[in-house]
């Protein structure tokens, strides 16, 4: 239990307003999209600035008080959980872009900046930041450095650790170190590519440097139309074998293409078994002749149509309905929960009729929209949360379509991290010694494990409660 002075103190920092305590109020931060487990903080502290965040851990580490960083809570593995901590840190009113340098294809940004707003600063200037989340325009530069977030574009341009260059680190002491820089190749350890993908167990992200990207000449980008789940992922095996790398190649099957189409209008074919969006880029001569071979690709995989988006409109309209569709699944079931895992692309088919299999043994109906290109896949598990019964076959079929990754070459885990959804799940891939190692590695930041506790590995003592899962309105 906080002290009111601690509480106090917190308000010196922050001001009066940035602190929230009024048990209403905190019910928004007691899960992020991973609903199925909650667990409210006690305060939620709004610093505006790296100094603050400073002041805060700090007051924390006297104090030996364990905390939680957030930035939008889109993430859907548990990870801002307040897990034996009673103090969240959160990001949101730290959306300052804090220094962009054209030239060099830099930009520096506060922590709590949308990842699209820091596209939509520099595409004047043709610039973009690549990695790109269906979440992108919510989720933050700080969730994306903590979860190494991809996005559709992964397969080509690489995940947030690839476009990362420098990072401000809040200890969980209080001192602020400078990771990395502006430059490449900074000498020493690489404590920038350690940091990504920490999950908020080294401390709090203020800053971080991006790497901005030269938009691309021209794009071409395709719409394939399959019978069968199998032919599409049969197609994608075939599209990379040929030595052709998409900026984006995504799958979505037929249940997913329903609520997709009911929802926006795109003009997706409903009565197909699996639609894939394949997107080339670069530079406009050579593209139409790439495009010609993927579409030879797709018919010799039996696809029955494949249409090129006409214009940027429609380009823009086609990733729109992408991007968006977790929210057309509402239009599917009263509650969905979101698995994560990756295979080898070539294990592709074999992961889906797991899947299928997995979902008639549990009698769930279960939606894919994945990007395929990489093997990382997004089975969505359809249920009602009044039922019981139907929450614990959710649990099960989830660990089991985990489990069947595994069995396949994969992992459990392509971008959402293993918060405290997946802890269970890492003995299937890391050895007790590698858990050791990398434990051991946390401490040199976070010696007393106060930051982010009861997150990534299994840590005797510390309780979660389990609750019924709530519908995912936010999403
Ligand atoms: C509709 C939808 C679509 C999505 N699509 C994708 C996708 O395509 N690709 C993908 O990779 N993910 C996707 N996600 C997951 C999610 O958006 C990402 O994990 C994202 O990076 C989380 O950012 P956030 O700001 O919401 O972080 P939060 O959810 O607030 O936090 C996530 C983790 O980061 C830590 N954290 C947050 N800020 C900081 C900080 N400043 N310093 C240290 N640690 C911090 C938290 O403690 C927590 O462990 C999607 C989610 C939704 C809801």
């Amino acid at each position: 239990m906080l002290s009111a002075g601690v509480i106090e103190q917190l308000r010196d920092i922050v001001g009066a307003d940035g602190v929230i305590a009024r048990d209403s109020e905190l019910r928004v931060y007691e899960c992020d999209g991973y609903t199925l487990e909650r667990s409210t903080p006690q305060v939620v502290v709004l610093p505006k600035s790296t100094a603050e965040v400073a002041a805060i851990l700090t007051v924390l580490h006297s104090e030996r008080i364990a905390f939680v960083p957030r930035g939008a809570g889109t993430g859907l593995s548990g990870g801002c959980l307040p897990i034996d901590a009673p103090v969240m840190v959160c990001t949101s009113r730290m959306k300052r872009i804090v220094a962009i340098d054209f030239a060099n294809r830099r930009a520096t940004v506060e922590a709590g900046v949308a990842n699209l707003a820091v596209t939509n600063e520099v595409k004047s200037r043709g610039l973009y930041y690549a990695p790109d989340p269906s979440s992108q325009q919510a989720c933050t530069i700080g969730g994306n450095v903590a979860e190494n977030s991809g996005g559709p574009h992964t397969l080509k341009y690489g995940v947030t650790t690839n476009h990362v260059l420098g990072l401000e680190l809040v200890l969980p002491s209080g001192e602020i170190v400078q990771l990395g820089g502006a430059v490449e190749d900074v000498p020493g350890y690489d404590l920038v590519g350690l940091t990504v993908g920490s999950e908020g167990t080294f401390g709090i992200v203020t800053q971080a440097t991006l790497r901005l990207s030269r938009q691309p000449e021209s794009w071409k980008t395709l719409l394939a139309v399959f019978e069968s789940v199998n032919d599409a992922t049969q197609t994608v095996s075939g599209i990379i074998a040929a030595g052709i790398v998409p900026a984006a190649l995504e799958m979505m099957d037929r249940l997913i293409v329903e609520a997709i189409e009911a929802a926006y209008h795109f003009g997706f074919p409903t009565d197909a078994g699996a639609v894939l969006i394949i997107e080339l880029d670069g530079l406009a001569a050579g593209l139409e002749r790439q495009a010609q071979q993927v579409v030879e690709i797709c018919r010799a995989n039996h696809s029955r149509e494949v249409k090129v988006a006409k214009d940027e409109a429609e380009r823009a309209a086609l990733w729109k309905s992408r991007k968006r569709a977790f929210g057309a699944v509402g239009r599917l079931a009263p509650s969905y929960c979101t698995q994560d895992g990756v295979v080898p692309r070539t294990k592709l088919p074999d992961i889906l009729r797991a899947i299928t299999r997995i979902g008639v043994h549990y009698r769930l109906r279960i939606a894919n929209v994945f990007h395929a290109g990489d093997g990382n896949i997004h089975p969505i598990l359809l249920y009602d949360e009044r039922n019981a019964d139907e929450v614990e076959r959710v649990l099960a079929a989830g660990r089991e379509i985990l489990e069947a990754c595994v069995a396949l070459g994969g992992s459990v885990t392509g971008e959402h991290g293993i918060g405290v959804e997946k802890i269970q799940q890492m003995p299937l891939i890391f050895s007790p010694t590698d858990l050791l190692v990398m434990q051991q590695l946390r401490k040199v930041f976070d010696p007393t494990l106060r930051s982010n506790p009861g997150k990534i590995f299994p840590t005797p003592g510390v309780c979660v409660e389990t609750t019924r899962p709530m519908r995912r309105a936010a999403m």
